[in-house]
This record gives C-alpha cells, sequence and structure tokens, in this order.
C-alpha cells in the first residue's frame, strides 16, 4: 500500500551484506523481513558471548559458530521464502569479484577502515554500488558510493586513515585474521543506523536514492541531530579502476594453470595480480627456496627456514608471465578464490576475465 512500492523487485534483488555484527545483524533482520528475495552473508568471526546483548540473530547456544551461518540459519526461520547464502570466509581472499558483480548492492556493516577499504576497491572494480556503515557508542553515519559517480570510500580517506591501513596490512602479512576491534556500542545505535543503512538500500532497489555518491548521513543520539555531508571525488584516486569481463572461462580456480588461462586469451602476456603472491623464500644461510601462495593466507611460522632456523625474507610477485615458473600453478594455489575477475595484459591493452563455471552461471542466474 505503500506509493512506489515494487515487492516483486525486493523479491527479485541480490544484497552482499559484509559483516555479521551489530549492525550486519540489525540490517539482515530488516532485509529478512523486507522480502528482499536473495541474501550473500559473509563473514570470517565466531559468535561470542559479548555480541548476544546486540545481535538478534544469535542465542547462547550458538557461541563458537560461524556468524555467517549462524545468522543465515535464523533467517530462513524468520522469512522461510527467502533465499540465503553463507561465506564464512575473507571479503578478499574468500569471495571473488564475480559473486559481487551478481549483486544489485552491497552494504558494508564491516568493523574496520582496513575492511571498508578492501570492500571499496571490491566494489570499484564489480562496478556495484555499495553503502556503507558505522557506529560508536551514540553516533552511526552511513554513505553511498556509486562506481564512476562521484566519490568512493577511498577518495575521503585521510593520512590518519591511511596510517591505520598500512599498519593492519603490515600485521596481516602472513597472519591472517586478525580479531575485530571491539567498538563499544549498543543495539540502540546499531538499530538506528542499520535503519538508515536499509532504507537507503530500498531507495537504490527502487531506483530514487536521493544521495550522491560520496554523501553521508550521520545520527546523534546525544545530542539529537541528523545531518548530511559530501566527500568530492579526487581525480587520482587509485580505487577507480573498472574490472568489467570481456572474457568468461568455465573454469574453477583449482582447473585451471596461469599459463592455459594466458593461452585462451588472444594476445594476453601476462596475469597481474592485485595481491601479493609469494613465490619463493631467500636464506642467508640456504639460498633461495620455492613455494608458492597468497602472502596474506600463509602462516607467520614460515618465515623460519626448515633447514637452518634462519628468518627467511619472503620472494613476493604481482605478475606471472608465460614463461614464468609460477604459470605452470593452477590459479588455486596461487590464492585465486572461485568466481574471481582476473586482470590480464595483452599485447595492446588490459582485458578482465572472469572464473564463471556453467554451474556458478546457473546458479547467479547470469547469462554469458
Ligand atoms: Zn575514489
Ligand atoms: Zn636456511
Amino acid at each position: 500500500m505503500i506509493a512506489g512500492w515494487d515487492q516483486e523487485r525486493l523479491a527479485k534483488a541480490t544484497i552482499l551484506v559484509a559483516g555479521a555484527g551489530a549492525l550486519g545483524n540489525e540490517v539482515l533482520k530488516n532485509l529478512a523481513l523486507l522480502g528482499i528475495g536473495n541474501l550473500l552473508i559473509v563473514d570470517f568471526d565466531r559468535v561470542e558471548i559479548s555480541n548476544l546483548s546486540r545481535s538478534v540473530l544469535f542465542n547462547e547456544c550458538d557461541i563458537g559458530r560461524p556468524k555467517a551461518t549462524t545468522a543465515a540459519r535464523a533467517l530462513e526461520r524468520l522469512s522461510p521464502e527467502i533465499r540465503v547464502r553463507a561465506i564464512d570466509g575473507d571479503l578478499e581472499t574468500d569471495l571473488g569479484l564475480g559473486g559481487i558483480r551478481e549483486c544489485d548492492l552491497v552494504l558494508g556493516c564491516v568493523d574496520s577502515i582496513y575492511a571498508r577499504w578492501a570492500l571499496n576497491r571490491a566494489c570499484q572494480k564489480a562496478g556495484k554500488p555499495w553503502i556503507n556503515a558505522g557506529i560508536n557508542a551514540s553516533v552511526g553515519e552511513i554513505s553511498l558510493y556509486v562506481p564512476g559517480q562521484g566519490a568512493c570510500y577511498e577518495c575521503g580517506m585521510t593520512q590518519q586513515m591511511w596510517r591505520q591501513i598500512h599498519e593492519r596490512r603490515s600485521c596481516m602479512l602472513m597472519s591472517r585474521r586478525l580479531p575485530a576491534a571491539t567498538i563499544p556500542a549498543t543495539t540502540v545505535i546499531a538499530s538506528m543506523t542499520a535503519a538508515l543503512q536499509v532504507n537507503e538500500a530500498l531507495a537504490c532497489l527502487h531506483g530514487r536514492s536521493r544521495l550522491q555518491s560520496g554523501e553521508m548521513v550521520m545520527v546523534s543520539l546525544s545530542p539529537y541531530s541528523l545531518s548530511t555531508c559530501t566527500m568530492d571525488a579526487r581525480e587520482d584516486c587509485l580505487a577507480h579502476e573498472d574490472y568489467s569481463p570481456s572474457f568468461f572461462i568455465d573454469a574453477t580456480p583449482a582447473e585451471i594453470t596461469g599459463a592455459e588461462l594466458l593461452g585462451r586469451i588472444p594476445g594476453a602476456t601476462s596475469l597481474q595480480m592485485d595481491f601479493d603472491v609469494l613465490e619463493g623464500w631467500l636464506c642467508s644461510n640456504c639460498g633461495p627456496q620455492f613455494t608458492v601462495g597468497r602472502l596474506s593466507t600463509t602462516s607467520a611460522s614460515q618465515i623460519e627456514c626448515p633447514q637452518c632456523k634462519a628468518q627467511r625474507v619472503p620472494q613476493l610477485t604481482h605478475e606471472i608471465s608465460q614463461s614464468d615458473r609460477l604459470a605452470n600453478c593452477s590459479l588455486e594455489q596461487l590464492g585465486i578464490p572461485a568466481r574471481s575477475i582476473l586482470r590480464l595484459k595483452t599485447v595492446s591493452r588490459t582485458c578482465y576475465v572472469e572464473l564463471l563455471t556453467a554451474k556458478d552461471a546457473k546458479e547467479a542466474k547470469i547469462a554469458r
């Protein structure tokens, strides 16, 4: 009965929710009750007792269980007609860009600047609008970012935010999941901010958002206020690359090597990675030692040389051409997740290739 409301549009929509903490719980509950047809939840955390006072989807029996799958089960009970998929994993290493490309919208309910930065990069590459949200004890904020239209999250980053990212990145090298920072907040601010974020999601799905890309809405409870501000786009922002695929390869990362991939794309000369690939170690006593893997998922204990116990230096690469040793490794060994969109250099230009199996395409209802 609401003017302009299109329930069918909502039932057809696919929304990715990154983070199933206090904000994510409220956001997911709202989306499920509103009848958003397809939800994809990504979170690598486990439910802890301290989460229970602000997480409508978790109870005491869930302590120790993955947040993503636990939230998915609760949502299915709440709203049995919707389809919920959960990834108990990391946004950067476990979800390919193709998985973002099939969504209509992404909602960021993450709790660190690093996670927001990484999500922004992924959404820019996948060409998908995303709505960021953040809370503290008495203030909540949401902001909309639409690739190709005005400012992105990275455009608005300050020097202090960059410092936090560099610190986090250097801790993350070879030690994956850092415990999330604890933010003092109550379910009151979480539910208010989630309501704003979901309201904006509804506006976007109905094609009548009033926010510009880079515009932020802030709600404060003490003193009460609601205000907006807009960030300017930066011409030299490094996040604005669009990874729209022009080729599709019907293979999982385990089924194809870098050399095979390059061989399938006319004129391709190299595969360019947007993360650090570990290709070996240099031990000052024993010399070079070969390996392969994604640096951020390599255990820190690997630094020690297995022969002489000295500290080794990691040898990193970002580019793999036909003649490289790593070209004979599968894409999975290189640390590339399923449904990735890969950047390839050809003799004349850069092109993007998505790994999309027939099964993936069917599940995601994507026409190739
Ligand atoms: Zn930007
Ligand atoms: Zn050694």
